[in-house]
């Protein structure tokens, strides 16, 4: 089924979408992304993920294509288009079009794309199950704070998951995970304590991390931001990831090692729920 998408002021059907093959976003993979969820055809958490838009934007020194009232006016327009009642909404921008030359051109028009994507978010089966994740080496560049659309290392790691037989995987530099391939990474030690990476330039700060943050402190949950070994994942109590399509979703095995009984524990399962609710409430306003 063709979808409406957008491309540069246009809402057009997919098939008639284009964007130039001088776009340094397909040649350097000099572009951002912002990816929101929706349900019940409103977006969750929006404000945040136009926040991290802005500062990729900024630490890139790439052109805004308009303003966020109109990013948003557009998100709406597809949404009604699309008639999405439940999924994500995919934003690009790049730095545009220009002849092939390392240095950043002057004056390009950024090229900005957005998309519709149906997905099954709150009642995913792998919910309830839980996923296995295996830990690989993190071979990214050193500025994944930045959401660039330079992707390839976390495709090869989600490949190598798949040839394991697992779902996906946590990336590990200097014995120390990072985060999940598209995800943020957190274990649950035997003493009861949320352990997850501090923020810096090595992971991507979650939008979906900082509500979840927010909540396990109403929860009085113990919560150490600090870095953490494969060795304690595979002796965690429980574990799990956030992204704005998984939500809060349990991990269950590490590697080889079963976490807790091999089944999503109860913090992963509550946060889960807390989550939900809270965006619940904010589409029901
Ligand atoms: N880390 C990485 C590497 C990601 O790709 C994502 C999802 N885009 C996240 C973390 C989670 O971020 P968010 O909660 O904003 O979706």
């Amino acid at each position: 089924m063709s979808r409406i998408v957008y491309v540069n002021g246009e809402f057009v059907p997919e098939e008639e979408a284009k964007v130039s093959v001088f776009d340094r976003g397909f040649m350097f993979a000099d572009g951002i992304y912002e990816v929101s969820s929706v349900l019940r055809g409103k977006l969750i958490d929006n404000n945040g993920h136009m926040v991290r838009m802005n500062r990729s934007l900024n630490e890139l020194d790439m052109a805004h294509p308009c303003t966020d009232e109109e990013i948003e006016a557009i998100q709406h327009e597809l949404i009604k288009r699309n008639n999405l009642d439940e999924g994500l909404i995919y934003l690009q921008i790049t730095r545009g079009a220009a002849d092939r030359d390392f240095a950043y051109p002057k004056d390009t028009k950024p090229t900005l794309v957005l998309f519709t994507q149906a997905k099954n978010v709150l009642g995913n089966p792998i919910a309830t199950k839980g996923i296995s994740v295996i830990t690989v080496e993190d071979i990214r560049w050193a500025r994944r704070d930045i959401k660039t659309v330079g992707l390839l290392a976390p495709c090869m790691a989600k490949m190598q998951a798949k040839a394991a037989g697992a779902d996906d995987a946590w990336m590990v530099e200097d014995g120390h995970i990072t985060e999940g391939s598209s995800n943020n990474a957190y274990i649950v030690t035997k003493e009861g304590t949320i352990v997850t990476r501090q923020i810096g330039n090595e992971i991507l700060n979650g939008i979906t991390r900082r509500a979840v943050m927010a909540l396990a402190a109403k929860h009085d949950y113990k919560v150490e931001e600090r870095l953490f070994t494969v060795e304690e994942c595979h002796n965690a109590a429980e574990a799990f990831i956030t992204s704005a399509t998984m939500f809060v979703q349990a991990v269950v095995k590490i590697d080889d090692a079963v976490i807790g009984d091999g089944k999503p524990g109860t913090i992963s399962n509550q946060l889960r729920e807390a989550y939900i609710a809270e965006a619940m409430a904010e589409i029901a306003d």
